[in-house]
Order: C-alpha cells, then sequence, then structure tokens
C-alpha cells in the first residue's frame, strides 16, 4: 500500500466556465490555467504521482506544451491512472478537500464523485469530496481562488515474488 497527497491552488477568472472534478460548475467564475484549470483534478493527479512516486504534475503535463492547452483535465488524469496502473498499481480510494468561500460545493459532490470513480475505476462509495470555506481569512477568503487537497492510496497488485524484488531493488 503507498499513500500520496497532491494540492493545487487556482485564481478566479471571469468569462471562464468552472470546472471541478471533471463537472461543470454552472454560474461561477472559472479558474485560470492552461488547462481547463481543474484544480481537483490537478491535486487527484499530484496524489497518484506522490503515491507511486512518479514526479510531479508539471513534470509530465508542462504548462509550455501546446497539447495540453484547454485541455480537459479529466483526459490528463486518465493518461495518470494508466501510468500507474503500467506498474501494477491500482487506487484503493481519493479523499478530495476543496477550500473556497464559494460556490458552494455540496450540491456539486455526487456529480463529481461519480465521475471520478469512473476515472479511477473504483467504487462511487470509495471516493470523498468535501467543501469547506477558509472563514473569511487571506485570499481564499478574499475571493481570489480557490484550493484543493487530495489524498490517495494505492494497492499495488501482482505476485509475492515480484513485489518483494521491487521492494529489495527499490523499484
Ligand atoms: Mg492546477
Amino acid at each position: 500500500m503507498r499513500v500520496g497527497i497532491g494540492y493545487d491552488s487556482h485564481r478566479f477568472a471571469s468569462g471562464r466556465p468552472l470546472v471541478l472534478g471533471g463537472v461543470r460548475v454552472p454560474d461561477h467564475d472559472g479558474l485560470t490555467g492552461h488547462s481547463d484549470g481543474d484544480a481537483v483534478a490537478h491535486a487527484l493527479i499530484d496524489a497518484l504521482l506522490g503515491a507511486s512516486a512518479l514526479g510531479n504534475i508539471g513534470e509530465h503535463f508542462p504548462d509550455s506544451d501546446p497539447r495540453w492547452e484547454g485541455a480537459d483535465s479529466m483526459d490528463l488524469l486518465a493518461a495518470t491512472i494508466r501510468l500507474i496502473e503500467e506498474r501494477n498499481y491500482q487506487v484503493v480510494n481519493a479523499d478530495v478537500t476543496i477550500i473556497t468561500e464559494s460556490p458552494r460545493i455540496a450540491p456539486w459532490v455526487p456529480q463529481m464523485a461519480e465521475r471520478i470513480a469512473e476515472l479511477l475505476r473504483i467504487a462511487g462509495s470509495c471516493v470523498s469530496v468535501k467543501g469547506k470555506t477558509n472563514e473569511g481569512m487571506g485570499w481564499i477568503g478574499r475571493g481570489e481562488g480557490m484550493a484543493t487537497i487530495a489524498v490517495v492510496l494505492l494497492d499495488q497488485i501482482g505476485d509475492i515474488d515480484t513485489l518483494h524484488a521491487s521492494i529489495r531493488t527499490g523499484g
């Protein structure tokens, strides 16, 4: 079992759609970013890469690469899942916290959890999404942007000899 944590933050920007966990949240400013600015997907990607010690989102999907301009971040999340599956990891569960003064996250939680579970290939009951405010403090409190935190647990599948060999070699 391996645990990973991911963090992301983005500024709000008018005229951009707000997309969180692959779900379009209407009637609210979106998030700046080279891609669609989906801070939930980005935190999950970094948590997955962290758990598997495969680097970070900037290394795999650099801002400088025109391929990721306006990208659907759920496609990047799917690509990250393929990366960890190639190394015989599977996701056990994921827990996401979205810290923002607005919009209210609760009404969108079931849809986000369903989308995330689909991509991580786990049951909806293994995905948690929670919204929190920052109690009006600091840049989040002023509504300048939002922050996200994701934790994932991975399980390495495969025969025990392969597993022991990989532990011995640090792979
Ligand atoms: Mg980001």
